[in-house]
């Protein structure tokens, strides 16, 4: 994450915060310089500690409230004592925003209290967001505060994408259907996919067909058709689709019985281990960080070994399954910390995807080793398909996002 000065005009408060930490930045929207970013961890616990990272270095404090929502707002204050560039509003990242918010809004007592009740669909996260929003607002009541949904991008989906084969009443009176996540991400990416591709090979971006994977500690996929998301991996919450750092991915949904019957553990508990404790971890039985799995792989470890084809197969697969939703691909993205930095794991899922007419550039594919590398190309000069390392900046659209509402307001 860079840090510098800002354009002058001011910056934007970004603010994501999950069940025990809260990263916060200060965002120019203008060029996504950060002139501060903070990272408050274990927040609600004794050994709470907040990371500060400015032009001038990094500080660690030790919030004087141990509860979630006085170390942010504590945090929030010592922003305010600062000498930083002018606010210009509050962005919050909120998970899940249900049918209700197909994209941002300014947030009021109602969005409020539609973001809480929406808790239900994302019991670990949107409580989290909503004491993020309700501490933010009371430290910066003066600013216009800001929600940037992760499921506002996959509203577009259409209904054969977006229903689970399950009984109706599930749908109508639960909401039981995929909703998708990391929308953020997928927005920003495939926008900036269709800008170099414009640029670079002509494509009109209004009929581009885009499968972008963000690859992190969770992973998704999108379908992206003329800059529209058509279809997602992941569905009512985070945990479907993709094999990820601790999530399973796909599963039938017969195991929870098995297992709730051999382990005594409820719905919740099993649920919870599956987020938690599955995954790359579970599989290599070492870690959920690909780097130290490639490291291990490298010396012939089982685990570690299996844990990457699983994942690079199933990610692999469904990225092809994507291209029946667009009817074709022009390009396939790819993003987040594996997207971006691994070079092994891009090479493995080209691999698997040379049917589809994707054929690595192998010098290409090892220039974009680092975040820091702009978007380019990995695969072949040809007609077929080009894949492509962009990389993503969520924080920078959430900032970009706040300023037109506050602007528009
Ligand atoms: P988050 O989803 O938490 O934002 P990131 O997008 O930062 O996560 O991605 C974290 C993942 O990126 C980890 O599995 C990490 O091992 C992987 N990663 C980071 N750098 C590299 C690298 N050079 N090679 C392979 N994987 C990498």
């Amino acid at each position: 994450m860079s840090t510098g000065e800002s354009t002058g005009n001011g910056s934007v408060v970004v603010v994501n915060c999950g069940s025990s930490s809260v990263k916060l930045a200060l965002v120019d929207p203008v060029t996504g310089e950060r002139a501060l970013s903070c990272l408050g961890e274990r927040l609600g616990t004794p050994d709470a500690v907040v990371h500060f990272k400015t032009a001038e270095g990094t500080r660690t404090i030790t919030p004087a409230a141990t509860t979630h929502r006085g170390a942010l707002a504590h945090v929030l204050q010592r922003l305010l004592d600062m000498d930083l560039p002018p606010l210009l509003g509050v962005g919050h990242r909120v998970v899940q925003g249900g049918k209700r918010f197909r994209s941002s809004v300014r947030i009021d007592d109602h969005v409020l209290a539609d973001i809480s009740d929406l808790s239900a669909l994302a019991p670990l996260h949107n409580p989290a967001n909503v004491s993020g929003i309700e501490a933010a607002r009371a430290v910066l009541p003066e600013l216009d505060h800001v929600a940037v949904f992760d499921t506002a991008f996959h509203q577009t989906m259409p209904e054969q994408a977006y229903r689970y084969a399950v009984p109706t009443r599930w749908y109508e009176e639960f909401g039981v259907r995929r909703y998708g996540m990391h929308g953020t991400s997928h927005r920003f990416v495939s926008a900036r996919a269709a800008e170099v591709l414009q640029r670079d090979a002509g494509a009109d971006p209004r009929s581009l067909k885009l499968v972008v994977a963000h690859l992190g500690n969770g992973c998704s996929a999108t379908a992206v058709l003329g800059g529209r998301s058509v279809d997602t991996t992941m569905g009512m919450t985070p945990l479907e689709g993709l094999v990820m750092g601790t999530r399973s991915g796909d599963l039938d949904p017969a195991v929870l019985e098995l297992v709730a019957d051999r382990t005594g553990a409820s719905v919740a508990e099993i649920v919870a281990q599956l987020n938690k404790e599955s995954g790359l971890l579970a599989l290599s039985g070492l870690s959920n960080d690909v780097r130290t799995l490639e490291e291990k792989a490298g010396q012939g470890h089982p685990g570690a070994k299996l844990a990457l084809e699983v994942f690079t197969y199933r990610a692999a697969k469904h990225l092809a399954a994507l291209t029946v939703a667009l009817g074709g691909l022009d390009a396939l993205v790819l993003t987040g910390g594996i997207g971006e930095n691994g070079t092994a794991i891009r090479s493995a899922l080209l691999g698997r995807l040379r049917h589809l007419g994707l054929v690595e550039d192998p010098a290409a594919n090892a220039e974009h080793g680092r975040s820091s590398t702009p978007a380019g190309r990995i695969t072949r000069e040809g007609d077929g398909p080009l894949a492509m390392v962009v990389p993503t900046d969520e924080e920078l659209l959430i900032a970009r996002d706040t300023v037109d509402l506050v602007q528009h307001a």
